[in-house]
């Protein structure tokens, strides 16, 4: 019997006929590919980046619910838009998620930006009347002058009042994966993931758990004091029926990576 090639099928009440699948080449498109914007960006580890403006395919993938219920549209999304990561081509999701949280953040504002311009709108609610503002932000001006480069070292020894001895570092990507496939994620779940081993040993939330009070809110205090760099999307908004100031985060609206949605 001669060797089957690779595009063949056997379709179901039939013997063994092979049918060869025609590969039509596709027309070619009548206008010639726009293309797309890139720009090279310092991070704040130090690291370099080379980002491109997003595409409408890029824009499905993020809207994608299917994805997004399993949470890989956000990474898929963001290696789509990284060109080179550190001098590596053919960024994957698995490269975005071992990146620094602040990191993230700071590549996800430079491709809003490259991709749709300075300019933020967003709608956000009261949280004492309900009213929905609409808010415009300029990137350049309210969120790129918070920049703050990580310091060299990533890792850091400190001692809680017990004597026991945590080591601890920042915040990534498969931490802030880890918090979003959680029922019911905690700000503290987030802090355990930083602590990486307590004396000598690898640090789990149950360790933790065992602290008392005291070496809690210590170990508490010396992680929220010590976040690591990036930029800060916290913006301040003013009710414009109560007149009552809040803070918004700008990822927290789907119009910042979507511009024209609306919150449902
Ligand atoms: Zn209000």
């Amino acid at each position: 019997m001669p060797a089957e090639s690779s595009n063949t099928i056997h379709p179901k009440g039939s013997p063994d006929p092979v049918i060869e699948i025609q590969s039509e080449p596709r027309p070619e498109s009548p206008q010639p590919k726009r293309p797309l914007s890139t720009v090279s960006i310092t991070l704040p580890s130090g690291g370099v980046a080379d980002i491109r403006e997003v595409s409408g395919a890029e824009e499905r993938i993020l809207a994608n619910e299917k994805l997004q219920r399993k949470g890989e549209a956000f990474d898929l999304w963001l290696s789509s838009a990284i060109v080179t990561l550190n001098g590596k081509a053919d960024v994957t999701p698995a490269d975005t998620l071992a990146l620094l949280a602040g990191d993230r953040m700071y590549l996800i504002v430079r491709i809003i930006e490259l991709s749709y311009g300075d300019s933020v709108d967003f709608d956000s609610t009261c949280p004492r009347c309900d009213h929905v503002s609409q808010s415009s932000i300029s990137i350049s001006e309210t969120i790129l002058p918070t920049l703050k480069p990580y310091p060299e070292k990533r890792e850091f020894e400190f001692v809680l009042p017990s004597g026991r001895k945590i080591i601890y570092g920042y915040t990534t990507g498969m931490h802030e994966r880890a918090m979003a496939a959680k029922d019911d994620p905690s700000p503290m779940d987030l802090l355990a993931m930083r602590v990486r081993s307590v004396d000598g040993f690898p640090a789990t939330p149950q360790t933790l758990d065992e602290f008392d009070g005291r070496d809690r809110a210590t170990l508490r205090r010396k992680l929220m004091s010590d976040p690591g760099g990036g930029v800060s999307t916290a913006v301040d908004v003013t009710c414009e029926a109560c007149k009552h100031r809040y803070v918004t985060h700008l990822q927290d609206h789907v119009s910042f990576f979507l511009p024209g949605l609306r919150q449902r």
